[in-house]
């Protein structure tokens, strides 16, 4: 038997989607709280930690040094998921079994050097200067030969394992379109052929007409929970005009889509007056395949369904693969509506 390759892509046919092997991972540095830790939003926390791999200045894992940024600073992760280092040469697998090299990028988005602030605590000019970030870095990685997709994400608060409370996002530019992605892409592809319409049109049009879960509106961008949200508090935050990445809005629909992004981050941190943990994520049409019916937005997905209880997913959701929510859309938007739109940080 061959030893088995710790760091490569497995083929899953009964799902029919890569799952990345990361095993060479395993010793990466923790600094987020481990389970089981309270998150304690009244602990001082200072604007510069000595030890973190992310402050201005200091040393990272790799030996590399950070510089002394002053606002987004971008650099490669030192423990990559996908990556250049990842072994091109593998071990073939028995039987029916396919694998693929976990090649890619896979970067560190910096929000600022701050260490104790949030996205939502940055002001609507430094979130330009972040979507700015993220348009070039779609814009350079998307038009690598090898990319197929760019992800970009951020995972924020203990309870969705982030393993350094510096803010940042992650980018991930792979040599596969995530599973998600695919099956939404596929869903627009199909329903533009069957009806001739832009599916992200007419559900914002759908959430529109109702209102109800509308958290903030303006002329060029919309937040609201979706009709069908899966999670407490999922919301979804969109240009009013079909875009299929980032990359082609105007500065009037940049400065808009900002505003409706620090509202809601800011109306999600003042629900439970405490940093609400979230995973988000930048839906954008695959670098390759770059069709008109495809409409870019950002999707947040909060793990907690009440302050310290977490949404688990068990039976229906890992086991059946469809989502059982204990929770109204509606209710949940309400409740956001009903939050003010200034942090509860600044309040006098
Ligand atoms: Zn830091
Ligand atoms: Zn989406």
């Amino acid at each position: 038997m061959n030893t088995p390759n710790k760091w490569e892509q497995r083929w899953h046919p009964l799902r029919e989607e890569w799952v990345i092997i990361a095993a060479h991972r395993q010793d990466r540095p923790w600094h987020g709280e481990t389970i089981g830790g309270a998150e304690n939003p009244a602990a001082a926390v200072p604007e510069y930690v000595r030890d973190c791999y992310f402050c201005p200045g200091n040393p990272r894992v790799s030996g590399a040094r950070n510089e002394n940024y002053r606002g987004i600073y971008v650099f490669d992760n030192d423990h990559p998921c996908v990556g250049s280092s990842a072994p091109e040469r593998l071990e073939r697998p028995g039987g029916i079994f396919k694998n693929n090299p976990a090649s890619g990028i896979a970067r560190v988005v910096c929000y600022s050097p701050r260490h104790n602030v949030t996205l939502a605590e940055l002001d609507t000019s430094e979130i330009m200067s972040l979507i700015e970030a993220w348009q070039e870095q779609y814009a350079e990685l998307g038009s690598r030969p090898e990319v197929k997709h760019v992800l970009v994400f951020e995972n924020k608060g203990e309870v969705v394992g982030v393993s350094n409370p510096h803010p940042h996002c992650q980018i991930y530019a792979t040599n596969f379109v995530f599973k998600t992605i695919e099956t939404e892409a596929q869903a627009c592809r199909r329903y533009h052929s069957e009806t001739g319409h832009i599916l992200f049109q007419d559900i914002l049009r759908s959430e529109r007409q109702d209102g109800r879960r509308i958290i903030y509106e303006n002329s060029s961008a919309v937040a609201f929970v979706p009709y069908f949200a899966r999670y407490a508090y999922e919301c979804y935050v969109a240009p009013k005009e079909t875009h299929a990445g980032l990359g082609s809005l105007s500065k009037a629909e940049l400065q808009d889509f900002a505003d409706a992004l620090k509202i809601l981050l800011v109306r999600y941190d003042n629900l439970w007056r405490t940093p609400f943990p979230y995973v988000m994520s930048l839906h954008h049409a695959p670098t390759r395949q770059l069709d008109d019916s495809f409409h870019f937005h950002i999707e947040f997905h909060p793990p907690l369904r009440k302050p310290r209880l977490l949404k688990y997913l068990a039976g229906p959701e890992i086991g059946g693969g469809n989502f059982l929510s204990d929770t109204l859309p509606e209710e949940k938007a309400t409740e956001l509506q009903n939050v003010s739109n200034v942090h509860y940080k600044l309040e006098k």
